[in-house]
């Protein structure tokens, strides 16, 4: 993804599966995933790497998330299920 994270760490959280702030380069994941399978955290984990190319839920970022996890819909839904 030619991005680089400077610092990445769980925490409990109650409304989000993870946040990240594009401007310390730094994600946040929910420790809830660790109960879900490996390919939602990569979800969660494309999709916030994603948010240090693209800031908004723009046309350009879901054209990232096709290009670096093809089939991230599907563990989108698992997730949220
Ligand atoms: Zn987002």
């Amino acid at each position: 993804m030619r991005v680089k994270v400077e610092e990445f760490g769980v925490k409990k959280m109650k409304t989000r599966w993870g946040t990240c702030n594009a401007k310390a380069r730094r994600i946040w994941l929910n420790l809830e995933l660790a109960k879900k399978p490996i390919q939602c955290l990569e979800f969660i984990i494309t999709h916030e790497m994603v948010h240090l190319l693209e800031r908004n839920h723009s046309k350009k970022f879901y054209e990232l998330m096709d290009k670096f996890m093809s089939d991230w819909k599907i563990w989108k839904e698992k997730l949220n299920k």
